[in-house]
């Protein structure tokens, strides 16, 4: 569904039209104008005629069940990838792309591998969640909880994103708290600190990946604008006016981030009470070698024991390409 077109034809209308369209969609999930029966006849039909609500998309479910991917295409034919993960507490967690692939290119990544193609538009981003949302009403669920950490970097593409945002938490439309919203970076300072400013309530979540500049630089170009002194710096600052939880994603690469040495690195730089670190296991794309569970036990052992708070990610869909820096949109 197109945004700006709605918009541009709810200019002709009284300010409060748009609001009722926007809830007939996003809150209501209609899949026809027809059912937007708080608008005019004659606005329905011209709706129907001009902004589509129809989405193309295909699904893919794991074996498991706990994990559906959506490969959507886009207007222009491009495709995004976006996942839906079922936790055993009944949340229910979509993960949303904000770019088509990526310019960063961290090695571990096949969205980096694609390159980047474009930002997505606000409702692009809004699509991905209107499509599981549509999706769970079926099934008599709600969406709970959204993380920006599927194909791109959200700060790259922070106005479309900040819209979207507004969109996923207006209580008139999908209604999800902002304390249930994250968003994932590389370590953009200048993003960081527009969240801090713009959405203190939104969880941040840092792609770490290595424990020092120099593997980190290796697996991460990125790095080499903003090493890690300068994220640490955005990252207490943003603490200091949120005062809240920043989560680290490490993901475990056989002998490449995963040694004794390495833990100890990690414990010097994230002993800090308000800091998580999220092991995550690897799903080979071919550069790399995943860490064998027994080996990501020690090494959460040894975290554990020097004091940083660790938690591990159940491997969500790697059966379906659907897991971390699997999606490709291919
Ligand atoms: S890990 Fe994230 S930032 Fe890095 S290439 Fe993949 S999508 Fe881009």
């Amino acid at each position: 569904m197109n945004l700006s077109i709605l918009e541009k034809i709810m200019k002709k209308e009284p300010a409060f039209r748009l609001k009722q369209a926007k809830k007939a969609v996003f809150f209501d999930l209609i899949e026809d104008w027809s059912e937007a029966t708080t608008l005019s006849k004659d606005l329905r039909e011209k709706l129907q005629k001009e902004v589509s609500l129809a989405i193309k998309g295909e699904m893919f479910a794991s074996k498991d069940g706990r994990t559906v991917k959506a490969r959507i295409i886009l207007d222009d034919g491009l495709a995004i990838e976006t996942v839906l993960m079922k936790h055993s507490d009944r949340r229910n967690t979509v993960c949303v792309s904000s770019q088509v692939g990526c310019p960063l290119g961290c090695l571990f990544c096949v969205t980096g591998e694609i390159g980047f193609k474009r930002n997505l538009t606000a409702s692009e981003i809004v699509e991905q969640v209107l499509f599981f949302a549509r999706y769970l009403k079926k099934e008599n669920e709600k969406i709970t909880n959204i993380v920006f950490m599927g194909m791109g970097e959200p700060f790259l593409n922070w106005e479309n994103v900040k819209e979207a945002i507004q969109i996923i938490n207006d209580d008139n439309c999908f209604g999800i708290g902002a304390r249930k919203i994250s968003v994932s970076t590389s370590g953009i300072v200048e993003g960081i600190e527009k969240l801090a400013k713009e959405f203190p309530q939104i969880n941040l979540a840092i792609s770490l990946h290595a424990p020092n500049d120099r593997l980190r630089g290796e697996l991460m170009p990125v790095n080499k604008k903003y090493p890690l002194e300068k994220i640490f710096q955005a990252v207490d600052e943003y603490i200091e006016k949120t005062n809240r939880k920043v989560m680290f994603e490490y993901v475990v690469l056989k002998n490449v981030n995963d040694s004794e040495k390495q833990a100890k690195e990690l414990v010097k730089i994230l002993k800090n009470p308000l800091y998580m670190l999220n092991l995550i296991a690897y799903n080979p794309n071919g550069r790399f070698e995943p860490s064998s569970p027994e080996k990501i036990k020690k090494f959460k052992n040894m975290l554990e024991k020097g004091g940083v708070f660790t938690t591990q990610r159940y491997r969500f869909g790697s059966d379906i390409e659907a897991a971390c820096g699997q999606l490709a949109g291919k």
